[in-house]
């Protein structure tokens, strides 16, 4: 890859624009604040696009060391660019407010970018003078992304022994899921053994990131452990405490009285942890074949709209979909938007299971968002968590509602719902546990220091 054109680009954009951004506030047209924005936006496709191409080849194999250098020389170069462009943030930001809101009274095209420019401005409080800002983008290929590749390479390069047999991450955690009791503790089991072995690598990796964080964190004034999440995700502190209490305060009546009526139908006095997420006895034990999962979808979409369907199928159509298991391959599922200019795509580990088919349910629920929201540009066309489970969540609910209403035995019927009460425990219930789980050890790692 030739890489002078990018820089060159990113460079000419800083030339023509820095320290006359205020400037260019009074102004409208070519020269005005929104012609800037917009020339802005197209970098940031440009690089987005070229950082998605980089990370997927990477997470389609990570074991693969030509897919590893591609990704942590791309990201090396994108870093050069982003420092070219860090300027664009922070001196939007030092603009005052009363420039910004006449800007966006006559300035057709800013106003366009209001949303953006409002969200930007969130920031501003925390944003350091513009040395120390540049050194943290520098440093952060060093920090916190060299350590969460470590993570993702080591997670995707274990090997977990079952009766002498080596497996990958993906399928000793499906074993979790088996109808044979024996087979989910021997999965438990290889799982307990591989990353005990690794204990002292995960203990640095999470003791490094916690670090980099608090270091953040101080320098940036952010009071609270999470304060700098809450605002990524646009949420404010009060809804996420009110949240997180909610369902702390229902963690009897909702989880712990499920489990033990599940270990009562296993006919267990207690279950072990392997069992969290056994099928009951009347679970339909036949894998589902992929034409099946994709007709199950594509159909539960269609019914609510068929537009929905519609944009759904491109996604098989188009080879937008990664679903076998494979060595190397990144573990677990997600839907990729790369960026508008081009198309997103969905990675899942599909082995048959009814899971798989409600995990494929949701990324394409991700991934039809991700098309609508492509007309919004670079820009604006991401959403903060907070938004982005409810279109997922949603796609998955409309597949589980089709398929409830298609199964007519009432045996199997009670097996689906308590998949999907689980499912939701595991949504809100043991997600508030790891947040819980990690602003303890947050708080830990600062008390240290
Ligand atoms: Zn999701």
């Amino acid at each position: 890859m030739r890489w002078s054109r990018p820089r060159q680009i990113s460079k000419a954009f800083e030339d023509k624009w820095k320290g006359k951004l205020e400037q260019a506030a009074g102004k409208s047209g070519d020269l005005g604040l929104g012609a800037a924005v917009r020339e802005f936006e197209a970098l940031e496709d440009l690089m987005g696009r070229i950082g998605s191409f980089a990370g997927l080849t990477y997470f389609s194999d990570t074991s693969d060391p030509a897919n590893g250098k591609l990704y942590g020389d791309v990201q090396s170069k994108l870093t050069d660019m982003a420092s070219h462009l860090l300027f664009f943030s922070l001196e939007m930001n030092r603009i005052e407010d009363a420039v910004i809101d006449a800007a966006l009274q006559t300035d057709m095209l800013a106003a366009h970018y209001k949303p953006w420019i409002v969200d930007l401005r969130l920031d501003k409080p925390y944003q350091l003078d513009d040395k120390i800002e540049q050194l943290f983008l520098e440093k952060s290929m060093t920090g916190a992304s060299a350590f969460n590749r470590l993570f993702d390479e080591t997670m995707a390069s274990l090997k977990f022994t079952i009766d002498g047999e080596e497996l990958p991450l993906e399928v000793t955690l499906s074993m979790l899921q088996d109808a044979n009791p024996e087979t989910r503790r021997k999965a438990a089991e290889a799982l307990t053994a591989t990353f005990k072995a690794n204990l002292r690598i995960f203990t640095l990796i999470t003791n490094t990131l916690a670090k980099d964080k608090e270091i953040s964190d101080r320098w940036r004034g952010f009071t609270d452990i999470a304060d700098s999440r809450h605002l990524a995700n646009r949420v404010e502190r009060e809804v996420v405490d009110a949240l997180t209490a909610a369902v702390k305060e229902a963690y009897p009546r909702l989880s712990h009285r499920y489990y033990a009526m599940k270990a009562k139908w296993l006919g267990m006095e207690q279950m072990n942890f392997w069992d969290r997420n056994a099928p009951l006895p009347e679970t339909p034990n036949a894998l589902i074949p992929w034409e099946d999962a994709k007709e199950t979808v594509l159909s539960a979409y269609g019914a609510f709209d068929p537009g929905m369907a519609d944009i759904a199928r491109k996604f098989f159509d188009g080879g937008w979909i990664d679903a076998p298991v494979r060595p190397g391959k990144a573990p677990g599922a997600f839907a990729h938007p790369t960026v508008p200019s081009a198309h997103p795509y969905v990675l899942v580990n599909y082995m048959g299971k009814p899971r798989d088919v409600m995990t494929l349910a949701h990324e394409l629920g991700h991934g039809v968002h991700q098309v609508l929201a492509g007309e919004q540009g670079a820009l604006m066309a991401s959403t903060p968590l907070t938004l982005a489970e409810t279109a997922s969540v949603f796609g998955e609910m409309l597949t589980f509602r089709a398929l409830l209403d298609k199964t007519r035995d009432n045996r199997e019927r009670k097996a689906m719902l308590a998949q999907k009460v689980e499912d939701m425990i595991n949504t809100v219930v043991r997600q508030i546990a790891f947040y819980e789980f990690e602003r303890k050890i947050h708080t830990a790692r600062k008390e240290e220091s």
